[in-house]
Order: structure tokens, then C-alpha cells, then sequence
């Protein structure tokens, strides 16, 4: 496979979470349309393998035959599917973001296998990537792009999750200042039973500057087989079963101070910057798994009789079919839109410049936090519902619907739990707006402006899409009014206000994810295969969407304003939520049809 560029990775760079505050036109966004026609064949690639050669070992995988899982990576490495993210120096393909994403996507058609591989080509290679000298670099990188060696990543312990700086493992150098010794345990680490290289985080004293005398996280390699470095016990878990995750045991562990990773004190950069590109690509995979998990239900639908017909036949598994397939067409608009944003941004970045390249792709925190709750939920929804088709076989294990609905549940847990990507999302752009960053707080002050003068001419917008186009506009009012209303009453401390910063969070991902549906119609428009079907899931998403959005700003209204003031607000409130509505029976039953008679999803 050789490298490739989106047209639309060529144009100037939009900033991260501006979706709110202007009008971003189809032109801006990179959709699953867009692809070029490598990016078709990477797909084409990387879903006949998973299907033809991971799918087949699915027995095996679950019992942690891990030589079988590694025999996999090994053969996805031959076909280039490892080594998208790797400079071409150290025996990388070096392709686009979008690419990458597409590989995720296209490899989760297993859960077990899929966390392995993208642990192995996420989180246990990036860290090298972005922060290894040319001499680690030259000594890792070509064998975990070919797939002789597994990566992983150790920043977890018993006591600190969510609170990962708060490690109790503890790095020492020696007096010659030749070697590190470490001691303490991690925990919950995926490839940890099989794995041959890890980034191991802990906390170390700073020698200089500033800081001396400081403990702070910090980054280190170390390789299998280090004496004093084992993995524990294999965890027996919901999902995932064949997936390896393992404490990892530090007992006096001497390792050369050429393993340093990075400057010492500065593991947090490491740590957090890898897991923005976590949670996009969690995503892509949330994405692959929903597509099967839904043609599994709706092949299984079609088949199924009760009562004399299909139960394909029936309105509510029609609702279901309809809402599942609403999940996937949004999640990839949500998903790629999004990466196509860090594509853009890459543009033109020296490949080599890496502290430049996490500097970008952090300024798209927000998304990649909106891509990682929406999808991870999208999931969940998609399993529960394929399993409530299959019903009675939904709960047994002889039928896929089981495991897919065990294995989902991890997504809302590791990346940063939701809950905590939520409290990104609200922090991040408060931060911004306080900041300057993002020009949030005119456009906050012009709304309330707006707003107090009373009722204005609604604009008349045209097309299939104008009554959702003016409800994404009027949702964007409701988040910025309702976010207004916070900071006003709480100033800086709305981080105590969590469940209203939560309130927010899910307001911002609401709009982010109906906005990607419309836009992505929006350029469907005009010929493009199943675009009316298309404009029917856009406008159904995006009625739901505002229902959420208008939920949220109540509640949130209502936490912050009382007597004569709430009236007042809520009267805007009740303004800006005013439609006639649109008859989403009738939407589904459209969908529903289309994927019935496809059967399968087909955008
Ligand atoms: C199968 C699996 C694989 C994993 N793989 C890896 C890996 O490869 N490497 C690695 O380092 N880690 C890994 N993890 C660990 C994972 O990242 C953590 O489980 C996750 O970060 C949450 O930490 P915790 O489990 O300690 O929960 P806690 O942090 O204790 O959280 C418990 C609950 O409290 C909530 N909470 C915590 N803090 C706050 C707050 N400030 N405000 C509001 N709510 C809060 C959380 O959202 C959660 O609901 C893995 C975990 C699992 C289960």
C-alpha cells in the first residue's frame, strides 16, 4: 500500500470546535463519499482479511490462544495494516489519519482481536512514534510495523484509573545515573500476557530546574523478559475474553536510562496526547462493530417468522432496523468528519516535526472526545437492539448477538471513561473561550443580545433539508444560551457544577453529531447513490438530536435560574425550540425498507 492524500486534507485548516459558533458547509467536511480510491482499496483490504482469515479463528481468539492473535497481527502487518502511523524511515507506510481510521474500522469485526490490534498500533506504538530518540525509534518501530514484535501501553494501576498522574509506581535513577529501577504494579493492560515492548509510566523524581525535587509521571520502555517485569494473571472479563489484560509486576527492575521515554516529569504529555488518536480510532472500530452487529440482526430479521410473516415485517423491529442504521450513517459522518479535520490540519506539517503534529491533532480534543462518547454509546445501542431482534437467541451464546453485546461495553470504559471525556468536552471549551482561543463568548454575548430583543424573522432556508437545517440552527442557539446561563451563574466554578457541565457536554455532542448527518446529506444531494435515503436518516437523527438538545437546556436552565429569571428563560427557551416537527414514523418505515430490501447497510 503506498501513501495517500484526501483532496479535502489539502485545504486550510478549520480550528477545533468552531462547529459551534459558524456554518461549516459540506465542502468543509470529509465524509465516507470523499474516500479516494486507495482509501477504497484499504477498506476492500483490510475487511477481506478480517472477515476471511480473523472471523475463522473467532473459537480460538475467545480462549486466548494468544499465539493464534499474534499470528494475526503478524499477517496484518504483511498487508500493511500495522504500520499506517509509522514514519517510512523506520518501516512505516506513513499514510494520511483518514487511512488509519479506515483500517480501524475495517478490522472490527471481531472484538477480541480488534482491541489487541489497535492497542498493538495505538497506544503501544505511538508513544515511539511521537517521543522515541532516532536510536529507540531504529531499534522498535521497524519490528512492531512488520509484526515480529506487540506493543502496549501501562499507564493504569489499582488506585489510579481516571486519576492516571496519581501512579504509586515509582522510577529511581541510580547514583551513576546509568539505570532506572523500577518498583509497583499496573494494571488493566491490554496485551499485557503477550506483548514484548511496553510503555511503562511512573512516577520520578525531576533532578533540574524549576521542578527539582518533584515526583511526576514519566515514561519509560521496557521489554519482555526484563528481569523483575512479569505480567500477572489474566482478568476474566465481561467482553473482550480474548483479549489479554494483565497486571504487570515491577519488582526492582533495572532497566538502562536509555529507556527513558521522553523527559523525565513529562509523561502526562505522552500519556494524554496519545489518547486523543485513541478515541477517534475507537470510533472508526465503535463503527465496524455496529455494521455487523446490525446486519447480523437485520439478516436474522428476515429470516425469523412469528406470527405467520417475518418479523421484519413488524413496525417495531422496523423502528429498530431504521434507528440502527441512523447510528451507523451518523457515526461515520461524526467519526470521519473529524479525522478529516486532523487530516486537513496535517497538511503540510513536516512528517518529522512530531511535537508540531500532537500540537494539531490536539487542537481537536473536542471532537476526538465527541467521537469517543457518541460512538462508544452508538454501540451499545446497536448490540442491545440487534440482541432484542434475536431475542430469546440474542442470549445465548451459539448466536453473535451475545458477544457483541458484551464485548461493546468496554468502549465506555477505557479511553477515558465517558463521564470524564464529557468533562473534557465542557472544560476544553470553556478553556478556549476564557482564553480567547475560540471567540465562544461574543458569540454567547450577541445570542443573549438576539434573545432579549425579542422575538426575529425566522430565515427561510430551502430543500429536503431546511426545517432540520433551521433546527441545527436553533440547536446551536439552545447550547450557546444554556451555556451562557452556567458561566454566568457559576464563573470559573463550573467544574464543581458537574452534572451541568455533563448537561453541556451532551448538548455540544448533539449538536457536532447532527450537524455531521445533515452536512453529509447535504453533499450526498445530487445524484450520489441512496442520497434521499441519505436526507431520511439526517432528518431522523436530527430530530432526535433537538429533543435531547432541548431536554438538556431545560435542565440546565433550571439549575441555574429561579423566579422572575427562570420565567424569562424559559420563555427564550420555549422561542428557540418552537417547530412544527417532522413524522419520523414515516422516515423509519422508509429506512427500514431500504435496508430490508438491501439487505445490509449500504451507504
Ligand atoms: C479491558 C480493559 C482494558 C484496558 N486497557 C488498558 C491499557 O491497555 N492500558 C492502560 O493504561 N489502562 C487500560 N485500562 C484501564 C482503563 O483505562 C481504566 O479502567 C479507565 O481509565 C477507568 O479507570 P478505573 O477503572 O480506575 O475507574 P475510576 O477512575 O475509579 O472511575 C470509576 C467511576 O468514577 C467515574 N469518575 C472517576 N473520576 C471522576 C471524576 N473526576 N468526575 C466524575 N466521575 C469520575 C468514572 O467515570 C467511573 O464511572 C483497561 C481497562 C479495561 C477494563
Amino acid at each position: 500500500m503506498a501513501t495517500t492524500t484526501a483532496p479535502i486534507a489539502t485545504a486550510a485548516a478549520i480550528a477545533g470546535g468552531s462547529f459551534l459558533i459558524t456554518n461549516p458547509t459540506p465542502a468543509d467536511c470529509f465524509f465516507p463519499e470523499d474516500f479516494t480510491e486507495e482509501h477504497r482499496q484499504i477498506a476492500q483490504t483490510t475487511a477481506d482479511f478480517a472477515t476471511n482469515e480473523v472471523v475463522p479463528q473467532s473459537d480460538a481468539i475467545e480462549v486466548k490462544d494468544f499465539a493464534v492473535t499474534r499470528r494475526l497481527i503478524k499477517e496484518a502487518a504483511e498487508l500493511g495494516l500495522t504500520s499506517a502511523d509509522i514514519p517510512e524511515e523506520y518501516g512505516g507506510l506513513e499514510m494520511d489519519k483518514a487511512s488509519s481510521a479506515i483500517i480501524a474500522e475495517n478490522i472490527s469485526k471481531q472484538g477480541s482481536f480488534s482491541v489487541a490490534f489497535s492497542a498493538h498500533t495505538g497506544i503501544g506504538t505511538l508513544p515511539l512514534v511521537w517521543y522515541g530518540t532516532p536510536a529507540q525509534k531504529q531499534k522498535y518501530l521497524p519490528k512492531l510495523a512488520d509484526g515480529t514484535f506487540v506493543g502496549a501501553y501501562a499507564l493504569s494501576e489499582s488506585t489510579s484509573g481516571s486519576d492516571a498522574v496519581n501512579a504509586r509506581t515509582r522510577a529511581v535513577l541510580s547514583d551513576d545515573g546509568q539505570t532506572y529501577t523500577l518498583n509497583g504494579e499496573k494494571m488493566w493492560i491490554t496485551n499485557g500476557g503477550f506483548a514484548d515492548v511496553f510503555t511503562v509510566f511512573a512516577k520520578c523524581e525531576i533532578k533540574e530546574g524549576k521542578d527539582a525535587g518533584k515526583e511526576k509521571l514519566t515514561a519509560f520502555l521496557i521489554e519482555k523478559g526484563t528481569p523483575g517485569f512479569a505480567p500477572g494473571k489474566e482478568e476474566h472479563k465481561l467482553g473482550i475474553r480474548g483479549s489479554s489484560t494483565t497486571p504487570l509486576i515491577l519488582n526492582n527492575c533495572v532497566i538502562p536510562k536509555e529507556n527513558l521515554l521522553g523527559e523525565v516529569g513529562k509523561g502526562h504529555h505522552i500519556a494524554f496526547n496519545i489518547l486523543n488518536v485513541g478515541r477517534y480510532k475507537l470510533g472508526n472500530a465503535a463503527i465496524g462493530g455496529a455494521r455487523m452487529a446490525f446486519n447480523n440482526g437485520l439478516r436474522y430479521a428476515k429470516e425469523r417468522k412469528a406470527f405467520g410473516k417475518p418479523i421484519s415485517d413488524f413496525g417495531l423491529i422496523q423502528e429498530k432496523l431504521a434507528n440502527m442504521a441512523v447510528g451507523i450513517y451518523t457515526g461515520e459522518a461524526v467519526c470521519y468528519r473529524t479525522v478529516g479535520l486532523i487530516d486537513r490540519a496535517l497538511a503540510g506539517v513536516d512528517k518529522n516535526d512530531t511535537a508540531e503534529i500532537q500540537k494539531r491533532i490536539e487542537g481537536y480534543a473536542v471532537e476526538c472526545s465527541i467521537v469517543k462518547v457518541w460512538a462508544s454509546e452508538m454501540l451499545d445501542m446497536v448490540v442491545d437492539e440487534s440482541l432484542q431482534i434475536f431475542a430469546g437467541y440474542g442470549y445465548v451464546e451459539e448466536y453473535p448477538a451475545e458477544r457483541a453485546y458484551r464485548d461493546a461495553r468496554i468502549n465506555r470504559i477505557f479511553e477515558g471513561t465517558n463521564e470524564i471525556n464529557r468533562l473534557i468536552i465542557t472544560g476544553w471549551l470553556m478553556k478556549s473561550a476564557m482564553s480567547g482561543k475560540l471567540a465562544l463568548m461574543p458569540a454567547i454575548k450577541s445570542l443573549m443580545d438576539e434573545v432579549m430583543a425579542g422575538p426575529s424573522p425566522k430565515e427561510e432556508l430551502e430543500g429536503p433539508l431546511a426545517a432540520e437545517l433551521a433546527l441545527l440552527a436553533a440547536a446551536k442557539k439552545l447550547t450557546l444560551f444554556a451555556a451562557g446561563a452556567a458561566t454566568q451563574k457559576y464563573m470559573a466554578k463550573i467544574a464543581d457544577e458537574q452534572e451541568v457541565m455533563g448537561a453541556i457536554a451532551d448538548m455540544i455532542i448533539e449538536v457536532f453529531a447532527m450537524e455531521s448527518g445533515l452536512l453529509r446529506a447535504e453533499k450526498m444531494a445530487g445524484g450520489k447513490a441512496n442520497s434521499d435515503i441519505a436526507v431520511a436518516m439526517a432528518r431522523i437523527y436530527a430530530a432526535g438530536a433537538f429533543d435531547k438538545i432541548e431536554l438538556a437546556a431545560r435542565k440546565i436552565i433550571a439549575a441555574v435560574a429561579e423566579g422572575d429569571m427562570l420565567r424569562t428563560q424559559l420563555t427564550i427557551l420555549r422561542r428557540l425550540s418552537k417547530h412544527d416537527g417532522s413524522d419520523t414514523i414515516a422516515l423509519r418505515r422508509q429506512v427500514a425498507q431500504h435496508v430490508i430490501q438491501a439487505g445490509k447497510y449500504t451507504l
